[in-house]
């Protein structure tokens, strides 16, 4: 969420006529986007600004924004302890930042504008996309639940839903610019349509994504158990474009936790979900946060989460352990426990879901998957003369490629390989590539790179060309939470 939120806060700066600051310059305007999910949000925060101060000393007409969670959390309190902080602004107001700053300008002191709540979803906003060929794309912001440990109610509001005509009209022109992939975002994402009355209105708009001609693929994150339907189930199974991917949030194993943590749903019901979502895709690949130590939680608690591991066998889970969100009913709560029984646990948990994942990830070798291909996924890429890509489920691959292929492939291009090898959380295809499906996609990364567009039809191989890929086996994203 807040990373698209920054797409649309330079997309705002360059529709005001701002241009990106080249790499080692000192910039103009400099805004950071807080989160307050993640622990010590803030004390980094004001390292970071501290750190500005002799830059912005330096340069006279300097001007820092702070926007995001932490923003509308501390409002105030972010000028009276870094004065030199020109403007404030939170997660309703964030199209006002260019007049902020101007205003600031102007008036030659601090601005701090926090809106309160949302009126409608700010759906005219410009984005500066980051990728050529996948794009965020937010259907509602803000959240209905109250979940005790969670900081989002208090900061983002209540849930705003987007029109789905702004949300498809949005889809089509990316897919227009050349976006093959989009994933729909929201705190909540399924509970879409609950502010319009139409509890259908999730699926009705995954259907509406597998009409958009030339979209490839289309995930979604992060569903809540609670809200997650059969039409859903039906949906994402029946069409094609819907990967077959899904990252739910767990939280707890325990139905007895999960009621502390104000969770609406119980062990069975998630178990439940996961046991159609097999059923109706048997590739899908399911994957999940896990809070570990949450107030209260006993060692039977923690077995319960445990054996939720063992049943969903998620492709991948993003582990973390409890700490106070001062501001959350669960900081208010009894029963905290020691940081040493909150580590043990959690240690076990990571390497029972370390080895299911590597466990799913071996299944794998033999088969055929269409990828994605990526950009800047691969550390040792370069070394190892590889490329890599995301599978139909959202794996990571890393596979080998020939200099011919090397050369052809574009990031948002496709690329058939075979697996050999599985690792816990990634797979590698060092086979060679099997078929090369240029894309719009991978021109409009060659536009935005300088290099020449593909001409279309090149093929290695066995002939995959034209058709989306088949859905394929099975792992994750997701922003722990929701
Ligand atoms: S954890 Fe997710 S569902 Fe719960 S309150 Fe926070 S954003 Fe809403």
């Amino acid at each position: 969420m807040n990373v698209h939120d920054s797409e649309r806060l330079s997309g705002l700066l360059e529709d005001a006529g701002y241009e990106r600051a080249a790499e080692d310059t000192t910039a103009d305007v400099v805004v950071f986007n807080t989160c307050a999910v993640r622990e010590n949000a803030d004390n980094r925060l004001y390292g970071n600004l501290g750190h500005l101060r002799p830059a912005k000393d330096a340069h006279p007409g300097m001007q820092i924004a702070v926007g995001g969670c932490l923003a509308q959390k501390d409002r105030g309190e972010i000028v009276r302890r870094a004065p030199w902080v020109d403007v404030v602004f939170g997660t309703h107001n964030i199209g006002s930042l260019p007049v902020l700053l101007e205003r600031a300008r102007v008036q030659r002191e601090a601005q701090v504008e926090i809106e309160e709540s949302l009126e409608t979803f700010p759906s005219t906003l410009p984005s500066r996309r980051e990728s050529a060929y996948a794009a965020w794309v937010s259907v509602s912001v803000g959240c209905n639940n109250t979940c005790t440990f969670c900081i989002v109610p208090s900061l983002r509001g209540t849930e705003k839903d987007r029109r789905p005509g702004d949300v498809l009209a949005e889809v089509r022109a990316l897919v227009d610019e050349g976006v093959a992939e989009v994933t729909l975002l929201g705190q909540n994402v399924n509970a879409y349509g609950s502010e319009f009355g139409d509890r259908q209105a999730f699926s009705k708009l995954l259907r509406a994504c597998g009409e958009v001609e030339g979209l490839e693929r289309v995930r979604f994150t992060s569903p809540h158990p609670r809200d997650f339907t059969d039409d859903v189930i039906e949906a994402m199974a029946e069409t094609p474009n819907v990967m077959p991917q899904l990252h739910m949030p767990l939280q707890s194993g325990s139905s007895r936790v999960l009621k502390a943590m104000r969770r609406s749903y119980r062990q069975e019901r998630f178990l439940s979900i996961v046991g159609k979502v097999r059923e109706a895709m048997p590739e899908a690949a399911i994957s999940t946060d896990i809070i570990v130590g949450f107030p209260g939680e006993t060692e039977e608690d923690f077995e319960e989460t445990l054996h939720v591991v063992r049943e969903a066998r998620f492709a991948s889970a993003f582990t973390f352990q409890y700490s106070k969100r001062p501001g959350t009913p669960a900081a208010e709560m009894e029963g905290h426990l020691p940081k040493e029984v909150v580590q043990e646990r959690y240690e076990r948990l990571v390497h029972l879901q370390e080895e299911i994942s590597a466990e799913e990830n071996r299944r794998l070798v033999g088969s055929e998957l269409e990828l994605l291909v990526s950009e800047g996924e691969g550390r040792k890429n370069g070394e190892r003369r590889r490329l890599s890509g995301r599978a139909p489920d959202n794996r990571l691959v890393h596979f080998a490629v020939d200099d011919d292929t090397a050369e052809r492939l574009r990031p948002g291009d496709f690329a058939t390989v075979e697996v050999t090898y599985g690792a816990p959380h990634h797979l590698v295809a060092d086979s060679g590539v099997r078929a090369v499906r240029p894309t719009r996609a991978g021109d409009a990364w060659a536009a935005r790179n300088g290099r020449e567009p593909e001409q279309p039809g090149v093929l290695l191989g066995m002939p995959t060309v034209g058709a989306p890929a088949e859905p394929q086996p099975a792992a994750s994203g997701g922003c722990g939470i929701g």
